[in-house]
């Protein structure tokens, strides 16, 4: 069984096809989505619609929430905020009430899936440092949990001894009596330097964890930016994967 986990899409609808292409050509079973469908980019309607028909579960994240007017969005950045009102006037009474229903967390016999943290998910809080690790552990019983919302992807583990530390990517086996935390970066909006799309691939016969990343369109994606009259500051981001 091969699982793919994706995260925080932001309505990016050229990062989510490549994506998408890229997992047809490989034998995948199930397909998760850890939230922030939407949130950024121009076409907020097409993804959820995409992730509605491919992913066999999906999670909310902070983004969505906000767009269906659920967050106090009062301390977002400013292009955060403007892409947000936006967001939530242009989405299909359909694909809100899509948004509505998803999940906080996840947890199944495989893993545990939270878009923000296992210990406050509904904080929208980051794991950040160790000591930001360490609690988490505690609040998820499962080998693995995989986590996005910062858009850098890390692979974080928990040695038997108690030890933490930080296994770079893009391979992971896993160890018995070790324990993980997987944050799978961003579809749409990479912020680790690298501008190419970030998806993790979670082989369970295996025992391995794989991170890829994925090129694609970026000029055409900015230009629909342009047009949606979205901020320049979060358009040329996406040239930089900042
Ligand atoms: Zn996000």
């Amino acid at each position: 069984m091969k699982i793919v986990i994706l995260s925080d899409i932001h309505g990016n609808l050229e990062a989510l096809n490549s994506i998408l292409h890229f997992l047809d050509h490989e034998k995948i079973d199930q397909i998760i989505c850890l939230g922030d469908i939407v949130g950024y980019g121009a076409n907020p309607n097409e993804c959820i619609e995409l992730i509605r028909t491919t992913c066999d579960l999906a999670l909310i994240g902070n983004h969505d929430h906000a767009a269906l007017g659920h967050l106090d969005i009062s301390y977002f950045n400013p292009y955060a905020k403007k892409s947000v009102i936006w967001t939530g006037s242009v989405l299909k009474d359909d694909n809100r009430q899509y948004l509505e229903n998803l999940p906080l967390t996840a947890e199944r016999p495989e893993a545990t899936y939270v878009h923000s943290t296992p210990h406050q998910p509904r904080d929208w809080s980051y794991i950040f440092t160790v000591y930001d690790a360490r609690l988490n552990f505690k609040f998820f019983t499962t080998q693995v949990c995989f986590i996005g919302h910062s858009h850098q992807p890390v692979f974080i583990v928990l040695s038997p001894q108690g030890e933490i530390f930080v296994q770079p990517p893009p391979h992971l086996e896993l160890k018995e009596g070790y324990r993980y935390i997987i944050n799978v970066g961003s579809v749409g909006q990479p912020r680790d330097g690298n501008p190419d799309s970030s998806v993790v691939i979670f082989d369970l016969a295996e025992g391995s964890i794989r991170l890829v990343r994925l090129p694609y369109d970026i000029a055409q994606v900015q230009a629909k930016m342009q047009q949606a009259q979205i901020h320049p500051f979060l358009i040329e981001r996406l040239a930089y994967g900042r």
